[in-house]
């Protein structure tokens, strides 16, 4: 079943209110993980030395669901995906039509005032000769 057009209305955009922010991670000296949001010390070994590095904004998706229930006024339904950017995984809203190992862009978006919230615009499939 794939969404109809009226089922995706056009207050789901972002808001114009919106700030874009760079994707800001943190890479350990002593381990050499990347641990992201970025934070004092590495996730996995506890060390604090270490710095905030630029994340590209290029992923992969990992996975993927779309959710079909929530609180009133949230617009359904809508889809979320766990994306691979640089060896860290990040939890987004899907923009577009999510496929395992698809390409897309990641946006952190924080609206006035509030956290950033990932989207991820998936790029569309190419066509291909293939099979
Ligand atoms: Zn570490």
């Amino acid at each position: 079943m794939s969404p109809s057009a009226d089922t995706v209305p056009e207050e789901r955009r972002q808001s114009s209110a919106a700030i874009e922010l760079p994707l800001i991670a943190w890479r350990c000296s002593a381990c050499g993980r990347t641990s992201f949001p970025a934070r004092s010390r590495c996730s996995y070994c506890w060390s604090e030395d270490g710095a905030e590095v630029e994340l590209p904004s290029e992923g992969e998706v990992h996975s993927f669901t779309t959710i079909h229930v929530g609180p009133p006024g949230t617009p359904l339904p809508y889809t979320v995906a766990y994306v691979d950017v640089d060896g860290v995984r990040i939890f987004a809203r899907v923009e577009g039509e999510p496929r395992i190992g698809a390409h897309g862009r990641v946006h952190a978006l924080a609206p006035t005032g509030e956290p950033p919230q990932f989207v991820v615009e998936v790029e569309r499939e190419e066509a291909s000769g293939d099979g």
